[in-house]
């Protein structure tokens, strides 16, 4: 299949999905969007209310900041990849819970493997914790780290800026730096995996 196939695949399970009990809420599965072939990939936390309504990523206040965002830094939201945590909307908008991230997360490490993307941008504390099990986002928000060739930056959910005004500048400046870092993760050799699919030793994991 190709990346795209897999997508659109994925899509569709999304929608018939009962691994969690998200399921429950769900009006519309929110899979992702945007290009198999991107660069870059954005994962928030999961679906609100106007994305369980349309399932589209990112399309309610969060989603006009993240447009913002990205526009600051000259890229077009259909040049990025965009997707969540979890797929369907926890009720009323509550944390997504262990469970429910883990029945979720195999569909996230398809969609990662399709797109291969250089650079993976984690929204919030709970897409940040996939990758960083140990981060504090106040202290590790805006770093780059290198896990086998890809360059994974966390960023604090631009929800939580609208809601904590003092976060905002935080979020702009941490964007700021993509593009530098997008030109970097392009310099880095393809990955060879020679760990087999094991996970990274810690020596390996390089800061920038
Ligand atoms: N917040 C998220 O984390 N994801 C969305 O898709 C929308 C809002
Ligand atoms: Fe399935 Fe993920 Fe939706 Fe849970 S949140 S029902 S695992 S698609």
């Amino acid at each position: 299949m190709t990346p795209e196939q897999i997508l659109r695949q994925i899509h569709e399970e999304v929608q018939i999905c009962t691994k969690c009990d998200l399921h429950f809420s769900r009006k519309h599965g929110v899979s992702g969007a945007g290009p198999a072939n991107a660069d870059i990939m954005f994962i928030g936390e999961g679906p609100g209310f106007h994305e369980n309504e349309t399932g589209i990523p990112f399309v309610g206040g969060a989603g006009r900041f993240l447009d913002d965002l990205l526009e600051s830094i000259g890229i077009k939201r259909d040049e990025v990849f965009i997707g969540n945590v979890v797929k369907c909307r926890p009720p009323g908008n509550r944390d997504p819970q262990t469970d429910e991230l883990a029945a979720c997360d195999p569909y996230l490490e398809r969609q990662i493997n399709a797109v291969n993307p250089k650079v993976i941008v984690t929204l919030g504390r709970f897409s940040m914790a996939k990758f960083m099990p140990n981060a504090k986002i106040s202290e590790n928000h805006g770093q780059a780290v290198n896990i086998r060739g890809r360059l994974i930056v966390a960023m604090y959910h631009p929800a939580a800026a609208l809601h904590q005004r003092s976060l905002r500048p935080i979020l702009e400046a941490d964007f700021a730096r993509l593009p530098d870092l997008i030109v970097q993760a392009n310099e880095f050799p393809e990955f060879q995996d020679e760990n087999d699919g094991k996970e990274t030793p810690p020596e390996q994991l390089s800061m920038f």
